[in-house]
């Protein structure tokens, strides 16, 4: 996996459509692809002279234009991968815009277990540790060793490791006090030798823990994603619109009172209890309704999709639809895990849905 030198940068209204997996045909000023460590500090410092907003993104694949960006957007492509191994573990070292899936299926391939869960999640590495994304009963935060993140400002680089990153339900230090000013470069992964199958979710229950292997763990999710969430680059969406709410187990225990078929997950370090919001939002039928080209997926409620020709307009439309009625129905209101870009800079979601 080459590092090329490639510098692109275009003056006046750039499209977007290309780099966020809603596929908006939103416009920024300009758009940086950043292959070098160089590029992104002087793609900085040019927008910090000319006042410029200025975002970093890996695939914009969690990510909502809600207008046009009045700015730079710097795309991360900052590429390589390096394998150290000691008795009980590989260490793999990833640059920040590799590819998540290519490196599952990168390791896999050289025999190295340990992130067949989280196969076929859209995005780049570098996002991996923003949003501590999680599947399958799998987060990155448990093969997470260390975070490499660049100070855009000064151009020193620090190393956060596992335990200050601040790792939460798709969270973490990432998004609040290195949100801005710093960006990602490269992600070290730790994968135990001694792997071990985490087959708790859906048709991997019915894997048999003492012969299944790795290989087949990343067919199975691959398979179940197939089924029900659209592809991206078929059907423009940021995968899980909302994040799935997690709620006092008093509350809870009354809501399963009214609605016993709520699927409810406790969680295992508090008095708390995870519930589904895609089961919520189907409960209100609201599979398949639409606002423009903007659609709540047949097959997986949770996912907003572009049909073809949203707006952003109609996607927030829609998403306000969704968390009103849920609220209706339930009282719960959902927070999006999709972040929100306005034309300054990120804005809270849940302003922009009230
Ligand atoms: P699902 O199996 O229909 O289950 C619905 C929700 O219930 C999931 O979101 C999951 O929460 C929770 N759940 C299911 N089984 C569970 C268990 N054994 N223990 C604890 N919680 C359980 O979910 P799905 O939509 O097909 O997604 C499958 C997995 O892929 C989930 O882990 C989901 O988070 C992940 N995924 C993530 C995205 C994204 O954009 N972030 C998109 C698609 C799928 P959790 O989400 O907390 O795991």
């Amino acid at each position: 996996m080459q590092n090329s030198s490639d510098f692109e940068m275009s003056a006046g209204g750039v499209s977007l459509e290309n780099f966020n997996t809603f596929g908006l045909s939103v416009k920024a000023s300009q758009v940086i692809v950043a292959n070098t460590i160089e590029h992104m500090l002087k793609a900085w410092e040019d927008a910090q002279k000319r006042g410029l907003p200025l975002l970093v993104i890996g695939e914009g694949s969690n990510v909502l234009f809600t207008e046009d960006f009045a700015g730079t957007v710097i795309i991360n492509r900052l590429k390589g991968v390096r394998i150290t191994e000691d008795d009980s573990a590989w260490h793999v070292h990833v640059g920040a815009g590799e590819n998540w899936h290519n490196l599952v299926e990168h390791t896999l391939g050289n025999s190295m277990p340990g992130l067949e869960n989280l196969a076929l999640i859209p995005g780049c590495v570098g996002a991996a540790p923003i949003q501590n994304i999680g599947a399958y009963g799998v987060e990155l935060k448990e093969v997470c060793e260390y975070v490499d993140l660049l100070d855009l400002n000064d151009g020193t680089m620090k190393r956060i490791y596992n335990e200050q990153c601040g790792f939460g339900y798709r969270e973490s230090i990432f998004k609040h006090e290195y949100k801005i000013g710093y960006s990602i470069v490269s992600v070290g992964l730790r994968l135990n030798k001694n792997w071990q199958p985490a087959l708790k979710y859906g048709e991997l229950t019915k894997l048999n823990r003492n012969s299944v292997t790795p290989q087949q763990i990343f067919e199975t999710v691959c398979r179940m994603r197939r089924s029900k969430l659209p592809d991206p680059k078929i059907m423009g969406n940021a995968g899980s619109f909302f994040k799935n709410p997690v709620l006092s187990a008093a509350i809870a225990k009354d809501l399963l009172h009214k609605h016993p078929n709520m699927p409810q997950y406790p969680q295992l370090n508090d008095d708390t209890v995870k519930v589904a919001a895609a089961w919520l939002i189907d409960f209100c039928q609201l599979k398949g309704f639409r606002v423009g080209d903007a659609v709540v997926h047949e097959n997986q409620a949770l996912v907003l999709a572009n049909l073809g020709n949203a707006s952003s307009k109609d996607i927030i439309t829609l998403a306000r639809y969704v968390r009103h009625k849920v609220a209706d129905a339930f009282n719960i209101w959902l927070e999006p895990e999709v972040r929100f870009i306005a034309t300054n800079g990120e804005v809270r979601s849940i302003d922009v849905l009230a």
